[in-house]
């Protein structure tokens, strides 16, 4: 059966980046987060799921109101969780389908909130992109336009790269002044002999 191999890190910690240089290397990446939008907005029975969670109707332009879906569930975790424990699931299932059809030794599965949402038990090793805190809010600010404040409340509604990589099989330092590819390069030649070997 296809490897799969999870790829996780922080906010701003370079996973979008890393999983680029995996795909020119021919892997398939399943990106978690794009996929939860589409089924946010393309999937029926989440739609139903959605607004009964939050007691209204989140879909009047036809998509999802996102703002609208943050500002509800702000101070709200218990709605968070509950949403979470609609849309996770689903993603795991797409994911899932998706790896069996794979004809590749191993594909990817990038997912910020991999932990959280138990999408290590489905991958068959994880590698966590890690970078120092400061570098990170610094490329997000550049990236997002977004204040030091909210970057920082972002981080720290993820899990510490400590805790990520304690139950992670590889560790990638992405700090600035490294050297990610050869780092990749080995990653990459481990999985696929370790597709070779359970073939
Ligand atoms: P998010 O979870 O927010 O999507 P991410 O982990 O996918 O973030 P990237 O989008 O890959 O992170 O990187 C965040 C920003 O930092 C990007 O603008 C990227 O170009 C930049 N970046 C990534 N790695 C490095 C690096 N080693 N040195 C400098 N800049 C980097």
């Amino acid at each position: 059966m296809v490897k799969r191999l999870g790829i996780t890190g922080g906010i701003g910690s370079g996973k979008t980046t890393v999983c680029r240089i995996f795909r020119v290397l021919g892997v398939p990446v399943f990106v978690a987060d794009t996929v939860a939008r589409q089924l946010m907005n393309g999937d029926p029975a989440i739609h139903d799921a959605i607004n009964a969670i939050v007691g209204k109707d989140l879909y009047l332009s036809g998509e999802l109101d996102r703002k609208e879906l943050a500002k509800i569930i702000f101070n709200r975790p218990e709605l968070l969780r509950m949403v979470n424990a609609v849309v996770h699931p689903a993603v795991l299932r797409m994911f899932d389908r998706w790896a069996e059809r794979s004809d590749a030794p191993y594909v990817i599965m990038e997912a910020a909130i991999l932990f959280e949402a138990r999408a290590d038990e489905l991958v068959d090793r994880v590698a966590t992109i890690s970078a120092p805190v400061e570098e990170r809010i610094a490329r997000v600010m550049g990236r997002n336009d977004l204040s030091r404040e909210e970057v920082i409340r972002r981080i720290n509604n993820q899990l510490e790269d400590e805790e990520r990589e304690d139950q992670s099989y590889y560790v990638i330092n992405n700090a600035d002044n490294e050297m990610i590819i050869p780092e990749i390069l080995k990653i990459h030649e481990d999985m696929l002999r370790l597709a070779e070997r359970d073939r």
